[in-house]
């Protein structure tokens, strides 16, 4: 099930409910990722999310801001809620709802899977006898803008991810990284959703697109021609989160 509110005027309180003009808007967005990528709404169910309108965009001054660009929204994780003011109604709910999703796939999330993928030995890889598979983990990661213009940070950010392993403390540092890496696949997603319906011909809205021209972003020709290897990372992920059961879900929560 999921949970709709809005925030009230007192700091940190949420009515149930939505307005209408929000609500209608929130689902199309949402039926958008869903008919792009089959499947999300039914996982984005299962995973009992809470979505949360703040017109004011208040939550800044209590959940913070680690993204890159700034969105008007976030996932935070302790509440396991979308934050999103009217700006990030506009923008960014895909993108958040690919953050809420790859955090609830916890050990399948795309991340983990990504670079248990690329490194099954702790290093990485040799790229000459890669599988085609985990050639497209390496571009969804690499091939964005950002790291073409500065080829050392996808580098530095997996090979610190490799070396670490998952049970690591999470020093400042380790923290950025993981972020750096999570900022790729909630924009690869985001994204990928956008040129497929783009291709469908249909005319995406709730979808920001201006910033796919952005550093942060790929190439169109790329997404696509890796259409059908996504497609099974994305369904990887919708599967394991179909496989948790009600219970599983809850304790999750509890554990963020
Ligand atoms: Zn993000």
């Amino acid at each position: 099930m999921i949970s709709y509110l809005t925030s009230t005027n007192r700091p940190q309180i949420f009515d149930e409910g939505m307005e209408s003009d929000v609500r209608r808007k929130l689902d199309t967005a949402i039926q958008g990722l869903d008919q792009a990528l089959p499947g999300t709404f039914a996982a984005l169910e299962h995973s009992c999310p809470n979505f949360m309108y703040d017109p004011k965009g208040n939550y800044h001054r209590w959940i913070g801001n680690t993204e890159e660009l700034i969105t008007h929204s976030g996932y935070f994780r302790p509440q396991h809620a979308i934050y999103f003011s009217k700006s990030g109604l506009r923008k960014s709910i895909p993108h958040e709802i690919v953050h809420m999703l790859d955090t609830m796939a916890g050990s399948g999330s795309i991340i983990l899977f990504s670079l248990t993928t690329l490194y099954p030995n702790r290093t990485l890889v040799d790229e000459a006898n890669m599988s085609s598979f985990a050639k497209t983990l390496l571009g969804a990661i690499t091939g964005a803008r950002i790291c073409l213009v500065n080829p050392g940070a996808a580098e530095f950010a997996l090979q610190e991810l490799a070396s670490g392993g998952t049970g690591m403390p999470i020093t400042q540092e380790r923290q950025e990284i993981n972020n750096f890496v999570a900022e790729r696949f909630a924009n690869l997603f985001e994204q990928f959703a956008f040129e497929k319906l783009s291709t469908a011909g249909a005319k995406p809205t709730y979808f920001a697109k201006s910033f796919y021209q952005a550093i942060t972003m790929w190439e169109p020709e790329w997404l696509l021609a890796h259409d059908s290897e996504l497609t099974a990372l994305w369904n990887g992920m919708l599967t394991q989160i179909m496989s948790l059961s009600p219970e599983q879900i809850q304790q999750r929560v509890l554990s963020f």
